[in-house]
């Protein structure tokens, strides 16, 4: 899984192809990512205690990290590429090479 919480990505599979957003969450067991506002399902809930209230709510669902793509700053959609320097392993565009 290269891909983390608060990356910018483009959706480029299923009914959201083409949406950027944020991934609000990632599932690296199931190679998932929750992006925001992206797969969207409505849900009825029931009321519980007293704060929430029922009726139906929009629930963003996991979509598959191989449907999205992060977004360079400079390039757009891009793939992720690694470098490694004596700090660690860095992200990098490998359209144009910058960090992610
Ligand atoms: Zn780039």
């Amino acid at each position: 899984m290269k891909l983390k919480t608060g990356d910018k990505v483009m959706v480029i599979a299923g009914k959201d192809a083409g949406k950027e957003s944020r991934i609000a969450r990632v599932f690296p067991d199931k190679n998932k990512v929750l992006v925001e506002g992206v797969n969207t399902a409505k849900r009825h809930t029931k009321p519980t205690g007293q704060t929430m209230q029922g009726g139906i709510i929009d629930k963003d669902m996991p979509i598959d990290a191989s449907n999205v793509m992060i977004i360079c700053e400079k390039c757009g959609p891009t793939r992720i590429g690694h470098r490694i320097d004596d700090k660690g392993k860095h992200r990098i565009c490998r359209k144009c090479g910058g960090d992610l």
